[in-house]
C-alpha cells in the first residue's frame, strides 16, 4: 500500500472580527473535514472519494463559504460553484451557478462520473441535478446568519472590484492521494459576496481553482477568483513541477510570490503528489487549512 495524505483548505483572505470570534468552530470544522476525508483513505477508498468527503463536510458545516454557509450575491441569491478532478485519468466535472443542492460537489463528480462534459451551469445543472436525484434543500438552507449580515452591510456594493478591494473570501477545497497513488481534488464555493448576479468564478475553472495530474501533483486554489482564473493558478503548480526543481512546498511559494508577485489578487493553494508531499502556500493574512500528512500526523492552521 502506497503513502496516503489529504490537505483540505477553509479559504484564503483578510482576518476579521468574525473570523477571530469563531476561531474554535472553524477549527473544528477543519478538523471533522480532515478526518472523514483520510478515512476514506485508510480504508481504501479513492482520492475522488476522499476529497468529495472532506468538501460535503465542509458544505455542511455552514461557517464556510460553501453549501450551508454560502455568501449570497448582490441580489441576496444564492449560486454556487464546484469542481473535482481525477489526477489518474485527468477528467473532470464542474457545475456553475447552481441553487438548492445540497452538495454542489456531488454535483460535480455526477458530471465527472456520469456525462461527457466538464463544467455545466445553471438550469442545465439543475435539470442535471434533478434527473439524478441530488438532495435538494430550500433557499432558506444555504442563507446563514453570518451571510445575511454580510449581504446587508455590504448591499450598496455595486462594482466586484470594490467587493475584491474589501477582500471578503470564503470557499473550501481538499487535496489528497490514495493507496494506488492517484490523486484528486475537489474545491466548491458560494463565490464572492454581493457578486453580480451570474458572476463565475474560479473554483468551477478547471486549471484555475482546480486541477489533478498524477504526473505532476493535486491543487486547490482560494482567494481572489477574478485573478486566480486570469494567472490559471493551479495548472501553474502543476506545470511548475514539471518543468522547475525543488520540492512541491517550494513550487506552491514561487507561483504565489514569486511568479504572482506583484499581483493585487489574494490567493492561495494546497497541493498534494503521488509521493504524498504536501504544498501550503498564500498571501493573504490568513489561509484555513488542515492536513493528514504521510505519517497519519494531523496538523492544521489558520494564520
Ligand atoms: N475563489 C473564490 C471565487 O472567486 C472565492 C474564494 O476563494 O474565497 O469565487
Amino acid at each position: 500500500m502506497g503513502k496516503i495524505a489529504i490537505v483540505i483548505h477553509g479559504g484564503a483572505g483578510p482576518d476579521s472580527a468574525f473570523i477571530k470570534q469563531n476561531k474554535e468552530r472553524y477549527e473544528e470544522g477543519l478538523k471533522q473535514a480532515v478526518v472523514s476525508g483520510y478515512q476514506v483513505l485508510k480504508t481504501g477508498g479513492t482520492a475522488v472519494a476522499a476529497v468529495e468527503k472532506a468538501v460535503q463536510s465542509l458544505e455542511d458545516n455552514g461557517i464556510f463559504n460553501a453549501g450551508h454557509g454560502c455568501a449570497l450575491n448582490n441580489k441576496g441569491e444564492v449560486e454556487m460553484d464546484a469542481a473535482i478532478m481525477n489526477g489518474e485519468n485527468l477528467k473532470a466535472g464542474a457545475v456553475s451557478m447552481v441553487r438548492n443542492v445540497k452538495n454542489p460537489i456531488s454535483l460535480a463528480r455526477l458530471v465527472l462520473e456520469k456525462t461527457n462534459h466538464v463544467l455545466i451551469s445553471g438550469y442545465g445543472a439543475m435539470e442535471f441535478a434533478a434527473d439524478e436525484n441530488v438532495p435538494l434543500e430550500t433557499d432558506s438552507y444555504f442563507i446563514s446568519e453570518h451571510s445575511r449580515d454580510e449581504y446587508l452591510e455590504e448591499r450598496n456594493q455595486q462594482s466586484i472590484q470594490e467587493m475584491l478591494r474589501k477582500r471578503i473570501h470564503g470557499t473550501v477545497g481538499a487535496v489528497a492521494v490514495d493507496a494506488k497513488g492517484n490523486v484528486a481534488s475537489a474545491t466548491s464555493t458560494g463565490g464572492i459576496p454581493n457578486s453580480l448576479p451570474g458572476r463565475i468564478g474560479d473554483s468551477c475553472i478547471i486549471g484555475s481553482g482546480c486541477f489533478a495530474n498524477n504526473n505532476t501533483c493535486a491543487v486547490s486554489s482560494t482567494g481572489d477568483g477574478e485573478f486566480i482564473m486570469t494567472s490559471v493558478v493551479a495548472h501553474s503548480v502543476s506545470m511548475s513541477t514539471e518543468i522547475m526543481k525543488g520540492s512541491l512546498q517550494e513550487i506552491c511559494d514561487h507561483v504565489i510570490h514569486e511568479r504572482n508577485k506583484g499581483t493585487e489578487g489574494q490567493m492561495g493553494v494546497i497541493a498534494v503528489n503521488a509521493n504524498a508531499d504536501i504544498g501550503i502556500s498564500f498571501n493573504s493574512p490568513r489561509m484555513h487549512r488542515a492536513w493528514i500528512d504521510a505519517d497519519g500526523k494531523l496538523g492544521g492552521s489558520i494564520y
